[in-house]
């Protein structure tokens, strides 16, 4: 593969410590270069044992971001995509879990023809050829590629070599950027730089000398900070580039063109800009969120929140950013508030308290608990017409209430739950039922884009426009077909199937009845994007705001 020659990489690796928005700025970077004429393909990396992130439980990792192709990856991936505004390939992520059992797999199959295989240089030319596939798959002219955690892991440090051999043999072709952080100490007040100093040594120790420093800090950075930083890491002052909180994330590639990262970027890469200034879109939504006064309200009813004293919501991130999203686009300022399922359960919490509420979203999810408090939930919202909309999960428990409340049978239920239940209206998928028996968890699910068909007339088929759409999932359950009549026959419209009628992709209730009650059995949420909200959210929050109008 000599694809190198022309080829550019960029490796974002950061310093100092861990959840400083790595992330974003890679994201951003992407923005940046690709408003520049070049097409860019953004990778992540990720150093655990896992072999995707499908396995590993929301509230400690986050968000499970599912790719067209049904790999399970990082939350950042979705941020990728967002800020790219197109859809990813399974090759531009990798684990080390990943990397090691295809170098595994090969041994086994003497591919390495009797030699000793060992972490040098095998694992490391394994990650090599995977980072140099992925720019050719993706046909992009720069590949941005963010290794994750924080420099001075163990588990991170044969991807920095790879990405050090990788300069090696392409020195006009890979720079490095490192992420750093530089706290303000509350005692004192001062931006310290110290933090970073050590990061760099650490950075060096590796044999890799960063080009570029993005200094992410609670305030911007003065000069004589860049200075200081720029001497002790021997870079330029010119390429350290302040990146401080801000109101919205969208807002970070305009905010790095203000230290004018993408020339310093393509003067580094050896590049001539494409094209003038393609982030106009970028300013005029970053202004547009800036500007937005009247609010929409929406409660979200989620359980993966709990870490200690904090609440975290990083499990339903593109939940938040499509809700975000298509407020947007609709002019008002989204106000989310998270409410634990498990509240409305014990009795802390009455449903009741979700009048106060524009719209509500059940997003996805899994198990046991929290699951009659979201049926509780349900239950107030649809009688109550408030506008609902159900993810997955949301989706299914809602036929389960209309089955339980509405078509009579009193104690349905999904098989997830209650594997005994006189009524499964949601029951296990045949072809899962048989990965549960045999122990076989990862990768299995319905993962990935399905197209579904879509009846006239409905809510779904009035926003999307179109018969036919393409989403993304992640479920082991479906509607059970032996009740899909019984249940229309009460009133839900089954309003998207699968294209041989067999699963049900989309339940509503038409509009004379509620004003927006739907549930989707796809994840929506994963295909927004900031300059394309996506259909089904516009048109909740689009029911919402009538609602708020109302109130
Ligand atoms: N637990 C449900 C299923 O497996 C829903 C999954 C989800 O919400 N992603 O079908």
């Amino acid at each position: 593969m000599s694809k190198t020659k022309q080829h550019k990489y960029i490796f974002v690796i950061g310093g100092v410590m861990s959840g400083v928005g790595k992330g974003i700025a890679t994201s951003s970077i992407g923005a940046i270069l690709q408003s520049k004429g070049f097409k860019v393909n953004l990778m992540k990396i990720d150093p655990y044992l896992n072999v995707d992130a499908g396995t590993m439980n929301p509230t400690e990792h986050g968000e499970v971001f599912v790719l067209n192709s049904g790999l399970e990856t990082d939350q950042d991936m979705g941020n990728y995509e967002r800020f790219l505004n197109r859809d990813l390939s399974p090759s531009d992520y990798m684990t080390s879990g990943m990397v090691y059992k295809a170098v595994i797999e090969r041994e086994r199959s003497l591919g390495y023809k009797g030699k000793f295989v060992e972490a040098i240089p095998h694992v490391t030319d394994e990650i090599r050829e995977r980072i140099m596939q992925a720019s050719s798959t993706s046909g992009s002219d720069i590949s941005v590629i963010e290794i994750g955690g924080t420099i001075g892991d163990f588990q991170n440090e044969l991807f920095i070599e790879a990405a050090r051999v990788l300069k090696l043999k392409n020195p006009d072709d890979v720079i490095f950027i490192l992420v750093s952080y530089l706290p303000v100490p509350g005692t004192i007040g001062e931006m310290k730089t110290r933090p970073t100093q050590n990061a760099i040594r650490q950075v060096n120790s590796y044999g890799v000398q960063p080009d570029i420093i993005i200094a992410r800090g609670p305030q911007a950075l003065d000069h004589k900070r860049k200075e200081k930083i720029a001497l002790s890491c021997s870079v330029p002052v010119e390429h350290v580039i302040s990146a401080p909180d801000i109101e919205t994330i969208y807002e970070v590639p305009v905010n790095f063109e203000k230290d004018n990262l993408s020339g310093i970027l393509l003067n580094a890469l050896r590049l001539r800009a494409i094209k003038k200034d393609g982030l106009a879109p970028w300013k005029k939504l970053v202004s547009r969120i800036k500007s937005l006064k009247d609010e929409v309200h929406i409660g979200i009813i989620g359980k993966y929140f709990d870490t200690g004293d904090f609440v975290l919501s990083d499990a339903y991130l593109s939940v938040i950013e499509a809700v975000k999203h298509s407020a947007y686009a609709l002019g008002k300022k989204p106000i989310m508030t998270w409410i634990n399922s498990k509240d409305f359960e014990s009795g802390d919490k009455d449903a009741s308290l979700l009048s106060q509420f524009d719209g509500v979203v059940v997003p996805g999810g899994f198990g046991e608990s929290g699951i009659e408090g979201k049926i509780k939930a349900i239950k107030y919202v649809r009688e109550n017409k408030i506008p609902y909309f159900g993810l997955c999960y949301g989706m299914q428990l809602a036929t389960v209430e209309y089955a339980r409340h509405v078509a009579g049978l009193k104690d349905a239920n999904t098989t997830e739950i209650n594997p005994k239940t006189a009524h499964p209206v949601i029951d296990i998928m045949p072809e899962q039922k048989k990965h549960m028996e045999e122990g076989k968890y990862g990768a299995t699910m319905r993962l990935g884009s399905y197209p579904a068909h879509l009846k006239k007339g409905t809510i779904a088929s009035e926003a999307y426009g179109q018969d036919i759409i393409s989403e993304r999932h992640r479920h082991r359950y479906e509607v059970n077909p032996d009740y899909i009549a019984q249940i229309e026959k009460a009133g839900l419209v089954f309003s998207g199937r699968s294209p041989n009628g067999v699963l049900m992709e989309i339940a509503e209730l038409p509009k004379s009845v509620h004003p927006f009650f739907l549930g989707t059995q796809f994840h929506p949420e994963l295909q927004s994007r900031p300059l394309a909200p996506h259909p089904l959210f516009t048109a909740f929050i689009k029911a919402s705001l009538e609602r708020s109008k109302r109130k």
